[in-house]
């Protein structure tokens, strides 16, 4: 039979990003500017991506205002990770964070300044001094509108070194030869539905994040974890997908976010009787411990009765003692957001917040170079040739089994651009070549845009996205529980069947949202799996997965098993197959003292 891909338009490249975010942009530049012939797909307008919703700063050790130095960020980012991080790629990530950053301010980024003309930072949780003993000011922002800044000071860059954008384009497809090799992506153009094939010597995935599995959520509607569902039906497997972090702050009710920020200026988490509890919890760092922490020390209070509410179902984050000029000046969105969306102005009265879910920890497996691994011929790190990716949708791994927060703009920064010089490298040493198409490069696209057409009898996409989200909330939530679990993985599975009979019932082609959705279901399914069969593997407490049945004890500090389970998830697609890989505890350089396992405490 003739393959159905003969009459697909093909488009050729040096390279293909997909994702405009800040990871995709900085990775462009990186290409374009080395004179690369790249094309950047996009579902959205560049500067619409999530990473414009960045409220609080981006973390680098410049030691503006209190002392500092990279030394200590790499500390608090592996003990944030709760070891689970790579400890090579951590201090490529602390080590480059003043670098990257102040590339950033050339290129015209509108930093908040300090009276003498530095870059403002302020303080944010899990980050310290000298080893977790004081709030350090790291967090580099430009009001509370970082990522806006950063998006736009990152695109218009790469207007002028004319990268080449795609914009609402939406990637359906990786594209593998025989020999497991990428050679780009299918992409159907929103507008008027018909597909085409973009075909590179190198592909680089910055798609963002899939917090869409969740019923409540700080993400924009767009992250659907495109591309870590290609991937994972491409036949990659998807690293530590059971961590997700949720945010202490969203707004009750509406999940939108509060930023982290608000407490680095002062902000106080308060329970029903007004006490600041979170001086129970945590001694040191108090509301600025790291947000796992905070999340669950605030699900403990809501589940114990000193909620606040007629439904005892949040806690209230208090700044009514900061100046209103502070207010006006550090935190000005968020006034906005607490009006539009909690009706109450923060300068008079408290927020009402609940933890909601905010990022993923987990993801495509890359190394420090942006190469995406997998295990071949014995070797757990094999990189697949031809394929990177960076920024949220990758697991690199610098965020283990908790981010710290504003270590994620810096690790679009880091690794964005270290994927792209990779790229560039590799382009121009000659070991990336333009290898010939599979015939039947499209088929697995078409097909799936072919059963959609053709099903009747189908499920809504609408009931079963909803069902996702709801099984999600509940059964890996903040805490996790083992029956709840088991019962989830269940589910789950009931749902992904469900979701292989979509239907839609407008077919037409051009601007067809519902077919978009439910394409982008496909991908979020493969998400939601992985994150609930890794979840209820993991016997054991750490970061953001914590169990009811791995309590605290004297032989596991923090519910953590580091003789079972100090190791790396892999999940894979086909087979709804589990395997691991060990965790790098080795710095990257012989001179860094590797940073020793121990109890987490702030
Ligand atoms: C509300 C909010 C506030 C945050 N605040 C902070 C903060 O202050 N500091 C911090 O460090 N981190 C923060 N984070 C986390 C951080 O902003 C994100 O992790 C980061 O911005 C993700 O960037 P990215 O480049 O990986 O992806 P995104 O910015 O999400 O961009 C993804 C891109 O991929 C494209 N895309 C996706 N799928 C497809 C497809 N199929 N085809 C074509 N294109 C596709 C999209 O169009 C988009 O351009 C925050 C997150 C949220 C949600």
């Amino acid at each position: 039979m003739e393959a159905l891909s003969v009459n697909v338009a093909k488009r050729t490249f040096d390279a293909v990003i997909v994702g405009a975010g800040g990871a995709g942009l900085r990775a462009a530049l990186q290409l374009s500017e080395a004179g690369l012939k790249t094309a950047v797909l996009t579902k959205v307008f560049p500067t619409r991506s999530h990473t414009v919703a960045a409220q609080g700063g981006v973390a680098a050790s410049l030691g503006n205002s209190t002392e500092d130095n990279w030394h200590w960020h790499m500390y608090d980012t592996v003990k944030g990770s709760d070891w689970l991080g790579d400890q090579d790629a951590i201090e490529f990530m602390c080590k480059k964070a003043n670098e990257v950053v102040i590339e950033l301010e050339h290129y015209g980024m509108p930093f908040d300044r300090t009276d003498n003309g530095k870059i403002y930072q302020r303080p944010f949780g899990g980050h310290s001094m000298n080893y977790g003993q004081a709030p350090v000011m790291r967090s580099c922002a430009a009001a509370d509108r970082t990522g806006h800044a950063m998006l736009h000071a990152l695109y218009q860059r790469n207007v002028r070194a004319n990268t080449q954008f795609f914009v609402e384009w939406m990637a359906l497809d990786l594209i593998r030869d025989a020999d497991g090799d990428v050679l780009g992506v299918t992409a159907m153009e929103m507008e008027t539905g018909e597909v085409s094939i973009f075909h590179a010597k190198a592909t680089i995935f910055a798609t963002g994040g899939a917090g869409r599995i969740y019923y409540s959520s700080t993400n924009a509607f767009i992250n659907t974890g495109d591309g870590v569902g290609m991937a994972a039906r491409a036949g990659i497997p998807l690293e530590d997908m059971e961590f997700w972090q949720f945010h202490p702050t969203g707004v009750a009710g509406a999940g939108v976010l509060i930023t982290e920020g608000v407490r680095g200026e002062g902000g106080i988490l308060r329970n029903a009787q007004g006490e600041r509890f979170m001086e129970r919890y945590a001694p040191n760092l108090k509301d600025l411990a790291s947000r796992d922490i905070v999340s669950r020390a605030m699900t403990t209070e809501i589940n114990e009765g000193r909620g606040c509410g007629p439904d005892k179902d949040h806690v209230l984050l208090d700044i009514t003692h900061l100046a209103p000029d502070t207010i006006m000046k550090r935190l000005p969105g968020i006034r906005e957001i607490a009006i539009q969306f909690a009706g109450v102005d923060p300068i008079k009265a408290p927020i009402p917040v609940v933890p909601t879910c905010h990022y993923q920890m987990g993801g495509i497996p890359t190394n420090y170079k942006g190469q995406v691994v997998v295990p071949k011929d014995g070797q757990p790190n094999s990189p697949v040739a031809g394929f990177y990716a960076a920024g949220e949708c990758a697991c690199a791994s610098v965020h283990g089994a908790n981010r710290l927060g504003t270590n994620s703009l810096l690790d679009l920064l880091v690794f964005g651009k270290s994927a792209g010089e990779t790229v560039v490298e590799d382009f121009q040493s000659g070991q990336l070549k333009l290898k010939p198409l599979p015939a039947d490069a499209a088929d697995v696209s078409l097909a799936r845009l072919a059963r959609l057409d053709g099903q009747t009898n189908g499920e809504s996409v609408f009931d079963v996205g909803l069902e996702m989200r709801r099984t999600m909330q509940k059964h890996a939530g903040v805490f996790r529980f083992d029956n709840l679990l088991k019962e989830g993985v269940q589910k789950i599975g009931e749902v992904a069947e469900r979701a292989k009979r979509t239907e839609i019932k407008d077919k037409s082609k051009v601007w067809n949202v519902a077919r978009m959705e439910a394409l982008e279901l496909d991908n979020l399914i493969e998400v939601a799996r992985a994150t609930m069969v890794s979840a209820e593997a993991r016997k054991e407490s750490r970061g953001a997965h914590v169990r009811d049945d791995a309590p605290d004890t004297a032989e596991n500090p923090n519910g953590r098993d580091d003789a079972n389970w100090l190791k790396h998830t892999l999940w894979y697609s086909e087979g709804n197959r589990l395997d691991y890989k060990p965790v790098n505890l080795k710095p990257l350089s012989a001179d860094v003292e590797p940073i020793a396992l121990a109890k987490r405490t702030y």
